[in-house]
């Protein structure tokens, strides 16, 4: 176990500046440009990959830095440069930690390399999980996957809504019901490769903000995956479904149950996407804390004036806040401590809140400016408030926080 430290390690630091180079020089000058496309910045993910800021070897090593803070540091530096475009850029490592959390070996090593392509054949995968019916309550998912024995292929139908890179994927992890009295315990990852047919890309929602990440529907009809297709394999999933019958017997709710197990697992993931939303706080505060010293009202800069210079230092101060919240879970979950205060859901929803402020503030700041896409931080605030909504909507998160608590089954 490393010991938790405030204090970034030479490597951490080499990776950290590398980082905010690409963010400076390529991410943030293109980000205009990719918010009104509303489209996938390829060739800025190319050029990423190029240099191996998208690759998987880049975030495998940062994901098993024993010091827990190579990650954050990374989503911290690129969605400084642009939330949109970050996103796009990370949106593979939703669907590639999928398939490290439940896949054996051979999967990882068939299927992750597959999500990222290579620097001159660049691809994207997507975690499809969501449903119309089913966002924060996991347990009601309706797609169905069924069993063919006589051909050891799994039949995938239903209906996947707000996937990030969904349909433009080279490869999906799709969530889907195996045994739907079961709620979230009867569930299973499957693997869809590439070009199967049945999957469809719905459609494209316009959104209001991180609109350089694509978002849409995906339509699975009567979709056929082999057999090893099913992350963890058959075998596991049969003992994993027989201990949970066993348990439903035992009485009361399975479905219940079962989404406190899935909402754990969240969990893990949790402070990477803080850490995202603190990038997009940090820009959006840098930019305000110049205009503050530049800009001249009534004979002296706006900064002079306390009640604008304290709105900068409560910015400053609850950025700070929420990065050591987002330090102290990333740690945490990479030297296996579990969440038992809600660590991760504290830090999410602490760095969600607080990228939604800090931006709303600056935008106060810049007056009439900041209201206009003259300037970064009207884009900059549309994109936080994503971050109070997926991965567990800022209620979501309370709720986690609370059970742990007072250990009470608070709904
Ligand atoms: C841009 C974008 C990208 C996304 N990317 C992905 C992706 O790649 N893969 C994927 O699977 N999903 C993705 N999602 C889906 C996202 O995770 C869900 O939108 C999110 O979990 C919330 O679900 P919902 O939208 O159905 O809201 P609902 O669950 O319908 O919630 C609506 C409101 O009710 C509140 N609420 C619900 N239940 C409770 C409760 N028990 N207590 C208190 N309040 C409650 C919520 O907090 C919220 O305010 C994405 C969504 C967006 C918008």
């Amino acid at each position: 176990m490393s010991t938790f430290s405030l204090d970034p390690g030479p490597d951490q630091i080499a990776v950290r500046d590398w980082l905010h180079g690409f963010a400076a020089d390529v991410i943030r000058p293109a980000a205009a440009e990719w918010d009104e496309r509303e489209e996938t910045p390829w060739p800025v993910i190319q050029e990423a990959a190029k240099l191996g800021i998208y690759s998987l070897d880049f975030y495998a090593q940062q994901y098993f830095d024993p010091s827990g803070i190579g990650i954050p540091i990374a989503m911290e530096e690129l969605f400084w440069g642009d939330a949109g475009i970050g996103l796009s850029i990370v949106g593979t490592t939703l669907a590639a930690v999928a398939v490290l959390a439940n896949g054996t070996e051979e999967q990882i090593g068939t299927w992750a390399p597959q999500m990222f392509g290579t620097p001159d054949d660049v691809k994207v995968a997507a975690f499809c999980s969501s449903e119309p019916d089913a966002g924060s309550d996991v347990s009601a998912l309706r797609t169905r996957a069924v069993h063919d024995e006589a051909t050891d292929e799994w039949v995938i139908d239903g209906t996947k809504t707000w996937a990030t890179n969904g349909g433009i994927a080279h490869v999906h992890v799709v969530v889907a019901t195996v045994d739907p009295a079961l709620g979230a315990r009867g569930q299973a990852s499957f693997v869809v490769p590439p070009g199967t047919p049945g999957l469809a890309q719905g459609q494209k929602f316009k959104k209001h903000g991180i609109r350089a990440s694509h978002t849409a529907e995906v339509v699975l009809d009567g979709v056929r995956v082999p057999g090893h297709c099913l992350l963890g394999g058959k075998e596991k999933l049969d003992e994993r479904l027989a201990r949970a019958r066993e348990r439903a017997a035992g009485g009361g709710s399975p479905s219940s149950r079962g989404r406190n197990a899935a909402m754990a697992t969240f969990e893990a993931s949790r402070p990477a996407v803080g850490a995202q939303a603190i990038g997009i706080a940090r820009a959006a505060y840098e930019v305000a804390l110049d205009y503050a010293k530049t800009r001249v009202q009534f004979g002296r800069p706006i900064i002079d004036n306390q009640g604008v210079a304290f709105q900068l230092a409560d910015m400053k101060t609850r950025i700070d806040a929420a990065r050591l919240l987002v330090w102290r879970a990333s740690w945490m979950a990479a030297n296996n401590q579990p969440f038992t205060g809600a660590e991760g859901s504290m830090s999410k929803l602490y760095a969600g809140e607080t990228a939604k402020w800090v931006t709303s503030q600056a935008m106060q700041i810049l007056g009439g400016n900041g209201f206009t896409r003259e300037y970064p931080v009207e884009r900059m605030h549309r994109d936080s408030a994503i971050y109070t909504i997926f991965e567990g909507t800022s209620e979501i998160q309370r709720l986690v926080i609370a059970r742990a608590v007072s250990g009470m089954p608070i709904r």
